[in-house]
C-alpha cells in the first residue's frame, strides 16, 4: 500500500477498504471498522445507502453529463429545495468545497463592484480557519503551513483572532467587502462560534455594508442537528458555501446567496464544466429527501446529545487522556491530553475511525443516520483504546 505513482501529499493510514455499509467499512480480508470519520463529514448517510444508490444508478442509466450549456432539471429541483429550506434565493453548483468558497469570494467581490465600490475586495477571515486548498482559499485560511512555497498569497484577506470582536471592527476599512467565517471550525478543532459573536458580525456587516459569508462545508447539511449550523445563532448570511455532506459521498458543492447578492453574477462572469451535473444532482436530491424528511434533524440532535453525554463520561473516566468534549449534534470533538495522532492510532487498533483536527482534537463524525447501538459500540471502543493507552502510560 505505498503511494508508488501518486503524489505523496497524504499521510495515509495503513488501511484500504473495499466495501462499506451504513456506518461500517470492510477491508479486503473482511475486517469491519466502525466509520466515525465518514470520509471527513462527507458520508452523511453512511455507505451504500439504498436510496442514494438507487438515485445514482438510475441516473447513470439515463444521462451523465451535458455541461451548463443546457438546462439541467436536477439542478433546478435541488436549487429550489435548498433555497426553500434556507435564507438563500439562488444557488451555483460546484464539485467541491474549495470551489464553492471560490464562488462565494468572487460573488462578494463582484457584488461590491457592481454596487459602485470596486475598491471593496478585501475579506476578513479568522485564525484557525480552513477554507480549502486552492490559491484563494489557502490565502483565506491564512495558515502558514498551507501557504509556504506557493508564491505570493492571493491578496485581499485580513485575518483576526476568532472571538475578538474589537479586532474585527479594527480590521474593517474602506476596502473591506465581506467577513468570512465557519460557524464551527472543523479542521481548526471543532471550535464553535458563540451565537453572540455571530450576531455581532451580522451587526458589523449591516453597519458597514459588508456581506456575511458562511463556510458551512463541514458544519452544514444536518451535521449539527439543524439543516445549517448558523440556524442555532439566528443569524442569516448573505452568501454560504456548502459541500461535503450534501453529496453523501458524491463530489458536489454549492454557493448559495440572496437574490440581491446573486444578481451580481450575470451570464459569463463565472462558470464550471462539471458543476451541477446530472449524476451529482440526482444524489443531492436523494440526500435532501432524507435530511429534510420530518423529524430527521431532530434525531441527529438527539443522537448528538446521547453521544456527547457518553463522551463526557469518557472524559471523567480518563482525565489523563481527554480534557474536553466539543461540538454540537454529530460534529463532535474530543480534546486529547497527549498527541491526538497517537490516540487516533489507538482508536484505529480498536477498529474505530475518527479524524484528527487542530488544537489536538479528534473529530468524531458518524453518519447522521448512525444508530444508538453503534454510538454505544463506538464509546466502548473509545474506552478500550483509553484503557490500552493508560496501561501503556502507567507501564
Ligand atoms: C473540507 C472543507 C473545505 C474544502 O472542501 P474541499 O471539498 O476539500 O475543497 C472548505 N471549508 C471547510 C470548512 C471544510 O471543512
Amino acid at each position: 500500500m505505498t503511494n508508488s505513482a501518486l503524489f505523496d501529499t497524504f499521510a495515509r493510514a495503513p488501511l484500504e477498504f473495499v466495501k462499506g455499509e451504513g456506518a461500517w467499512l470492510y477491508t479486503r480480508t473482511g475486517e469491519a471498522y466502525l466509520d466515525f470519520a465518514a470520509g471527513i463529514a462527507v458520508n452523511s448517510l453512511g455507505h451504500a445507502h439504498p436510496h442514494l444508490v438507487a438515485a445514482l444508478t438510475g441516473q447513470a442509466g439515463r444521462l451523465w453529463h451535458v455541461s451548463n450549456l443546457y438546462h439541467v432539471e436536477g439542478q433546478r429541483i435541488a436549487a429550489e429545495r435548498l433555497t426553500g429550506a434556507t435564507f438563500a434565493d439562488r444557488v451555483f453548483f460546484t464539485n467541491s468545497g474549495a470551489e464553492a468558497l471560490e464562488c462565494a469570494i468572487k460573488t462578494a467581490r463582484r457584488h461590491q463592484h457592481v454596487h459602485g465600490s470596486p475598491e471593496r475586495y478585501r475579506i476578513i477571515t479568522f485564525e484557525g480557519a480552513f477554507h480549502g486548498r486552492t490559491l484563494a482559499t489557502i490565502a483565506a485560511g491564512g495558515q502558514k503551513k498551507y501557504l509556504e512555497g506557493f508564491g505570493p498569497a492571493v491578496e485581499g484577506f485580513d485575518q483576526v483572532p476568532l472571538g475578538d470582536i474589537d479586532a474585527v471592527s479594527r480590521a474593517v476599512g474602506p476596502q473591506t467587502a465581506a467577513i468570512l467565517i465557519e460557524p464551527v471550525q472543523g479542521e481548526g478543532g471543532i471550535r464553535e462560534v458563540p451565537a453572540a459573536f455571530m450576531q455581532e458580525l451580522r451587526r458589523i456587516c449591516d453597519e458597514h455594508g459588508l456581506l456575511l459569508i458562511l463556510d458551512e462545508v463541514q458544519s452544514g447539511a444536518g451535521r449539527t442537528g439543524r439543516f445549517f449550523a448558523h440556524e442555532w445563532s439566528g443569524v442569516s448570511p448573505d452568501i454560504m458555501a456548502i459541500a461535503k455532506g450534501i453529496g453523501g459521498g458524491f463530489p458536489v458543492g454549492a454557493c448559495l446567496a440572496t437574490e440581491e447578492v446573486a444578481a451580481a453574477m450575470t451570464p459569463g462572469v463565472h462558470g464550471t464544466t462539471f458543476g451541477g451535473n446530472p449524476l451529482a444532482m440526482a444524489v443531492v436530491n436523494a440526500v435532501l429527501d432524507i435530511l429534510l424528511a420530518d423529524g430527521f434533524l431532530d434525531e441527529v440532535a438527539r443522537k448528538g446529545l446521547l453521544f456527547r453525554q457518553g463522551l463526557a463520561s469518557v472524559c471523567d473516566e480518563f482525565p489523563q487522556l481527554f480534557s474536553e468534549v466539543r461540538g454540537r449534534g454529530l460534529l463532535l470533538g474530543l480534546k486529547c491530553v497527549f498527541e491526538n495522532t497517537r490516540v487516533n492510532a489507538a482508536f484505529r487498533d480498536e477498529k474505530l475511525l475518527v479524524v484528527p483536527a487542530g488544537e489536538n482534537v479528534l473529530r468524531i463524525l458518524p453518519p447522521l443516520n448512525v444508530s444508538d447501538d453503534e454510538i454505544r459500540i463506538g464509546l466502548d471502543r473509545i474506552r478500550a483504546a483509553a484503557r490500552t493507552l493508560t496501561g501503556a502510560a502507567n507501564g
